[in-house]
């Protein structure tokens, strides 16, 4: 079968975006994506900062974005990468289903919740443990949750909560948040959200379901919080495994790329959180994604 032009991997925005301008360029070409294209919008009640969405839920956001690209032909292949040869002119793509040819690879795979490493987060994840608040949420109705970070997702994630849960307690190992202003504002507003400021959580606790944290202050109190869900925040990392050792990445693994998105190895393209970048947001990533496409089209 005759190579594609080009393979996008991953379906969050940059591959979403990059999809749309394939499409629009006359590019053979295909999205692996092997879940719901969308990526971790999806995951993100509300978003605010996208120009011409004053207030949209992630998940409208994304279903857009899907519809669109469908709309100018998407065509995906849902199926997950398990490998990928990039030193030839012709790089393939190997899936649980099979193997794919192509001339260029743009790998869009994003980044995941990072772990915060303490006891107890393991054994109880999936049982009060979560790192995605619009996701698992609901089932907290009413009850006292706790959320541990102080980033955009951390605040976003408590005010979230606050609408469902009795108390949310949002626990943050300095004496200021890193969120964007508005959403600072908007969190000091809720009376149902207690802010614990320069305090660590020890450990989560539990037999069969999380029951209490322990937190410690830097003055080094401890205290045992009782809760039923903790909602873990603290950033994220790039999925960059597949390419691993393959291109230059920086040391926490995000992928290193010129302006044009170009890596280390030619016909291999990234775009979006998964790259080492300045502003890691929805439209940053899109706009990769279009870069991306455009530097294809030049060197075709
Ligand atoms: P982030 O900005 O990296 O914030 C991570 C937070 O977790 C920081 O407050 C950090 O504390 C804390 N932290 C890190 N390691 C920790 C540990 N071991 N123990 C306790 N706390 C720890 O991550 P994020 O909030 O997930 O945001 C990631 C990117 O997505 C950002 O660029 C953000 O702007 C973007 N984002 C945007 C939106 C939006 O625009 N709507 C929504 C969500 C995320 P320190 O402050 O002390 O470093």
């Amino acid at each position: 079968m005759k190579p594609y032009d080009v393979l996008i991997i991953g379906g969050g925005p940059a591959g979403l975006a990059a999809a749309i301008y394939a499409s629009r360029a006359g590019l053979r070409y295909a999205l692996v994506e092997q879940g719901f294209p969308g990526g971790q919008v999806l995951n993100t009640s509300e978003v605010d900062n996208y120009p011409g969405f004053p207030e949209i839920s992630g998940m409208d956001l994304g279903m857009k974005w899907m519809e669109h690209a469908q709309k100018l032909g998407m065509q995906q292949i849902m199926e997950e990468v398990t490998d990928l040869e990039v030193g030839e002119d012709i790089k393939v793509v190997r899936t649980f289903g099979g193997e794919y040819t192509t001339k260029n690879i743009l790998f869009c795979t994003g980044a995941a919740p990072r772990m915060l490493g303490v006891p107890g987060e393991d054994r109880l994840r999936g049982k009060g443990v979560s790192y995605c608040a619009t996701c698992d949420g609901a089932f907290f109705r009413n009850q006292k949750t706790a959320v541990i970070g102080g980033g955009d997702t951390a605040v976003s994630d408590a005010i979230y909560l606050s609408a469902l849960c009795q108390e949310v307690f949002l626990i943050h190992r300095r004496d200021r948040l890193r969120a964007a202003d508005y959403l600072c504002k908007k969190v000091q507003m809720k009376e149902n959200i207690h802010i614990l400021w320069n305090s660590q959580v020890r450990e989560i606790q539990g037999e069969e379901r999380v029951s209490s944290l322990l937190v410690s202050d830097t003055e080094g109190q401890e205290k045992r919080l009782e809760v039923a869900g903790a909602f873990i925040a603290v950033g994220i990392q790039p999925n960059s495994g597949l390419l691993k050792g393959k291109v230059d990445t920086d040391s926490a693994g995000y992928i290193l790329t010129n302006d044009h998105m170009e890596t280390s190895i030619r016909g291999v393209y990234a775009a979006g959180d998964v790259r080492k970048k300045f502003l890691r947001q929805i439209i940053t990533a899109a706009a990769d994604g279009a870069v991306a496409i455009e530097s294809i089209v030049a060197a075709l």
